[in-house]
């Protein structure tokens, strides 16, 4: 980048393409081009563990997932996130009902969804199992390198910044949503989101008796059908939209025994929602 001096001669500034720009405008957006998103580390599966589908059904559920996840270490990279799950609810409650602001219920959840990592850090750590932070997910590397197996909070690092939703007072971007943008951050070889359902259907399996599952849709078909609900925080959809990093998450049922194992082999199973 080239140096420019002023008129005057006595600053200098450094020229660059964004020089002078508001960041706003339209027209610097739209006629941006830029050289692909590079993919940081795309051997690594990106692996949300349920926090109220999958770590709070406590030993009916998580050995079985640890058990799997230890078979598979050897052959795949795998970094583990966690949920939240029914506590962040019971927080949530008392906070909204005391008026607290997004933020704080948001700074809540991030608390949660730690406890888990650990619960599940605590789990791995016959076989490497560590907790980090997401600060050190660029250390990814020298994790693997080690042979370990990490586990990290899902929700994302916006706390006290949690933007306030346009209806209610609770944070929109959760757990799902940290996993799939750290998916996309490194660029991942799949974004696996491990639950309690076969994946999606057309309405919550747990309270409407007449669904039909979805084996594979798109993520702009999806927010068009605007479903009554979803498996999935419902802005994943968009950000996933958005992606450069993935094109696409998968949905599995982790109370089945060799979903994980398919879906890392890449078979079907599940459901697949994808970048449009
Ligand atoms: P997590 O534990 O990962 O946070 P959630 O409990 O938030 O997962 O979401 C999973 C739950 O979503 C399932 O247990 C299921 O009952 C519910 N659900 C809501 N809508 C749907 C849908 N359209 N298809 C499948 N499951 C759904
Ligand atoms: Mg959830």
């Amino acid at each position: 980048m080239a140096l420019v001096r002023e008129k005057d001669g006595k600053r200098l500034h450094v020229k660059s393409r964004l020089m002078g720009e508001s960041l706003v405008s339209k027209s610097l957006m739209e006629g941006m081009e830029l050289p692909p998103q590079e993919r940081l580390f795309p051997s690594v599966n990106v692996i949300k563990i349920g926090g109220q589908s999958i770590c709070d059904r406590g030993v009916k559920a998580l050995p079985a997932i640890v058990k799997e996840i230890t078979s598979l270490r050897n052959d795949h990279r795998m970094l583990l996130t966690a949920g939240g799950g029914t506590r962040s609810r019971h927080i949530y409650s008392i906070a909204l009902e005391l008026g607290m602001p997004t933020g704080v219920i948001a700074k809540f959840a991030s608390a949660i969804s730690e406890q888990n990592a650990l619960l599940l850090a605590t789990m791995l750590a016959p076989w490497d199992g560590i907790q980090i932070g997401h600060d050190d997910i660029l250390k990814l590397p020298s994790y693997f390198a080690q042979g370990c197996i990490p586990v990290t909070h899902g929700m994302p690092p916006y706390d006290l910044f949690a933007l306030p939703p346009e209806k209610g007072r609770l944070p929109i971007h959760r757990t799902d949503t940290g996993t799939l943008i750290m998916a996309n951050l490194i660029g991942a070889k799949s974004c696996i989101f491990v639950k309690d359902e076969d994946g999606l259907f057309t309405d919550n399996p747990k309270t409407n008796s007449d669904v039909t599952f979805i084996a594979e849709i798109g993520a702009k078909e999806l927010m068009k059908r605007d479903l009554q609900d979803l498996i999935i925080e419902r802005c994943c959809l968009e950000i996933l939209e958005h992606c450069e990093g993935i094109d696409k998450i998968r949905i599995i049922n982790g109370l089945i025994e060799g979903n994980l194992t398919k879906a890392l082999e890449g078979q079907a199973v599940g459901t697949v929602i994808y970048r449009e």
